[in-house]
């Protein structure tokens, strides 16, 4: 019976300070990260509603420098559709500077040997979808694209 493709059927976003539409968006609209922090110190990059370290509401907006290591990555062969023009290109979980854990990706990154973890890394605004990262320090040629 509810088959349509009608996003009215989505439940309300929760009623906080902040909506996970702008919390989504914010770094292509607004051209900026959001991150969230706790009172008890916690931070995150992730959108939510309390904090998951000690369960409050408390969550407070603050802007991330985007700046950070690579945790994990792995290198996209088979790109999603927002990227189909992009592959291959490196999937990265980031530790940012000031605490948390985002996801982005890297369009300069077109094997595993042109990245590794625990390199540092830059957020860059871009044009595109996501949350694109770069090498502090450029690949050798990286004006290749
Ligand atoms: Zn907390």
């Amino acid at each position: 019976m509810n088959g349509g493709s009608s996003t009215h059927a989505q439940p309300p976003e929760p009623s906080a300070a902040h909506t996970i539409h702008e919390f989504e968006h914010g770094y292509e609209e607004e051209q900026r990260l959001r991150g969230f922090r706790s009172a008890c110190g916690f931070v995150t990059a992730t959108w939510g509603l309390h904090c998951p370290r000690c369960g409050k509401l408390d969550l407070v907006e603050f802007p991330l420098s985007g700046k950070g290591v690579v945790a994990a990555f792995t290198v996209q062969n088979v790109p999603a559709d927002e990227f189909v023009n992009d592959a291959p290109y490196a999937y990265v979980l980031v530790d940012l500077d000031e605490g948390g854990r985002i996801s982005g990706w890297m369009p300069s990154i077109r094997s595993v040997t042109d990245l590794a973890i625990g390199e540092r890394v830059h957020w860059v605004q871009s044009y595109k979808p996501g949350v694109q990262f770069e090498k502090d320090v450029p690949l050798p040629g990286a004006a290749r694209r």
